[in-house]
């Protein structure tokens, strides 16, 4: 199993982000054991924020192979199914910020309004960090809700036939055609002002 300072290679940066990801993927395999193999773990997420980056690769889950599915809802919901069963577990980050001092407040304020000064910016590093353990060392139940059920497997990354758009001449996957002007485009020319 990957170490979160491994993930924090992939990723580029530690941040809380990545490690509430880190935390769904951890829950995931401690129920499943071992990441898939050859899409034996289908994982729907509900944001493209730096906590999927964390699911990849504990998880195995990757957009290349077409068993990591991206839905933009803008939720910090992950959903994980196991194929050919079916069985899924869903999990919801309710993740809730340390209470702030004041005087805490009121650097956060300074930061945001632009000053860097060295103790704003340790001020701010402090916090990033104090809240990354937070949330590594959270008991799972101040950090997320965790469903099982059985869940709907998604249609197959299936193969499509490729047609070529009517404007630009590039080629794309037949459910992603669009019509404009009677002509057969892809999305880019279809939504061309
Ligand atoms: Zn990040
Ligand atoms: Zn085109």
């Amino acid at each position: 199993m990957k170490t979160y300072d491994e993930v924090v290679d992939f990723h580029g940066h530690s941040c809380p982000g990545l490690a509430l990801g880190y935390r769904v993927a951890l829950r995931v395999l401690k129920e499943w054991g071992k990441p898939a193999a050859d899409e034996e773990i289908v994982a729907i997420v509900e944001n493209n924020s730096c906590a999927v980056d964390a699911v990849q690769v504990m998880t195995g889950c990757t957009f290349g192979k077409g068993n990591l599915i991206f839905r933009d809802y803008g939720k910090q919901v992950y959903t994980f199914i196991k194929r050919p069963s079916g069985r899924g577990i869903r999990i919801t980050v309710d993740w809730k910020k340390p209470d702030e001092t004041s005087q805490e407040k009121a650097m956060w304020d300074r930061y945001i309004k632009g000053e860097r000064s060295a103790r704003v910016v340790n001020f701010v590093h402090k916090r990033r960090s104090g809240r990354i353990r937070h949330i590594l060392e959270a008991d799972e139940k101040e950090i997320m809700s965790v469903t099982r059920g059985k869940e709907k497997l998604p249609d197959d990354a299936g193969v499509y036939k490729s047609i070529r758009c009517e404007s630009c001449g590039e080629k794309m996957m037949e459910p992603r055609a669009r019509i404009r002007n009677g002509r057969i485009v892809c999305i880019p020319c279809f939504e061309e002002k």
